[in-house]
């Protein structure tokens, strides 16, 4: 056999092992079916400005081990991602903490805050949360659910929020401090240059073939690797045996604006259900650009059909359960190891994709 790996993908999980196991002196073939590396972090150069062509990645990590293994590829600046919300003619920051609270209620002091979120949410009798619904109203009453959840949620989701599980909205801090920032994480930033480019170096010295399926390469050369990682959809992988397993996908509506600042911020979410898009991404605010032009990308949420880009796993129990099968089908076969996102039906982040692709290559 020519390779020792195959790697199909060459996002990020697949990058990581592909580095790892090519400095262990392993022969490695990369394959991705797009014409760039990266995946989903994969950003691009418009006129000095990184756009995340995928969608807003910002690196946030409390693993120190991983913090230290992402910045031997990159520089990082020192972003602090800090979301404002609009809700019809309403500005809020985000994530919940009491510059919400204040605007929210008028009110000033955490003990307030924390009252007037008791007497909202007693009433409501929510002994354990059961979905996102009961998780939210229970974390910040009916008030900031209605105004910054509800609607940004079903929008982002497709999905009634008592249909979705609780931890999607965990993701989220809740805090009684004046601190804007999104993340509680020690380590934060934006890798100075673009994701593209951690990815490139992560790559270097290791034979990449991009525009290439792994089912043509495979019909021509099935017998091209001893083992293969595979970070595509695993349920795509087994030719849907058991049905499909849902994404949610992004539509971008991406324009460069001849002024120099469009919103003064990164991220703008619209949590209200009427306007279309969740939320505004402004690439240059990324990295504190000066350009005089800028680059804003509106996301539409849908539904993930053949043809799209899947973005987000669907987490619920269905979906869960049925990935399982594919889990346990995947066991028959020792010699492909599934990670990344999609291979793993899991609403991964970046530091968790970079720490179970060194899991996972420790146990091989
Ligand atoms: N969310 C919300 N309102 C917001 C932002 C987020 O209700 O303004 C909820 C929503 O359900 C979303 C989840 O929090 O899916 C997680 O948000 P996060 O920003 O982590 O989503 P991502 O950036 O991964 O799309």
């Amino acid at each position: 056999m020519a390779y020792d790996f195959l790697i199909v993908g060459a996002g990020l999980y697949g990058a990581v092992c592909a580095h790892e196991l090519n400095r262990r002196g392993k022969k490695v073939l990369v394959i991705d079916k797009r014409d760039h590396l990266a995946g989903n972090i994969y950003t691009e150069d418009v006129h000095g400005i990184q756009v995340h062509r995928y969608g807003a990645h910002i690196f946030h990590t409390s693993d120190k081990e991983v913090w230290e293994y992402i910045n031997r590829f990159a520089e990082f600046n020192q972003y602090v991602n800090s979301p404002i919300a609009v809700y019809r003619d309403e500005l809020y920051n985000l994530p919940f903490n009491m510059n919400t609270f204040s605007k929210m209620w008028g009110i000033r002091t955490p003990q307030e805050a924390q009252d007037k979120i008791r007497e909202q949410v007693t009433s409501l009798h929510i002994e354990n949360p059961k979905n996102l619904e009961e998780q939210a109203l229970s974390l910040v009453g009916p008030d900031i659910y209605e105004k910054l959840i509800k609607g940004y949620t079903e929008k982002q989701w497709g999905r009634d929020c008592r249909d979705l599980p609780a931890f999607i909205i965990r993701r989220l801090p809740c805090r009684f401090t004046y601190d804007n920032n999104y993340f509680n994480d020690r380590y934060q930033g934006i890798p100075i240059g673009g994701y593209t480019a951690v990815v490139e170096k992560m790559l270097s010295g290791i034979e990449v073939r991009l525009g290439t399926e792994y089912r043509s390469l495979m019909a021509q050369e099935p017998d091209i690797a001893e083992r293969i990682i595979y970070t595509g959809c695993i349920d795509e992988y087994y030719d849907y045996m058991y049905g499909t397993l849902q994404y949610r996908s992004v539509r971008f509506e991406t324009e460069e604006l001849p002024i120099p600042n469009y919103q003064g911020n990164a991220v703008v979410n619209y949590t209200d259900r009427a306007v279309p898009y969740t939320r505004i991404i402004e690439h240059k605010h990324f990295e504190f650009g000066k350009q005089e032009t800028t680059v804003i990308s509106r996301e539409y949420s849908q539904e993930w059909k053949p043809g799209l880009e899947p973005y987000y796993p669907v987490n619920d129990e269905k979906n869960g359960a049925l990935y399982e099968k594919y889990a346990e089908r995947a066991k028959a076969d020792p010699n492909i190891l599934f990670g990344g996102r999609l291979g793993k039906y899991r609403y991964y982040d970046m530091d968790k994709v970079i720490r179970a692709a060194l899991d996972d290559l420790q146990k091989i």
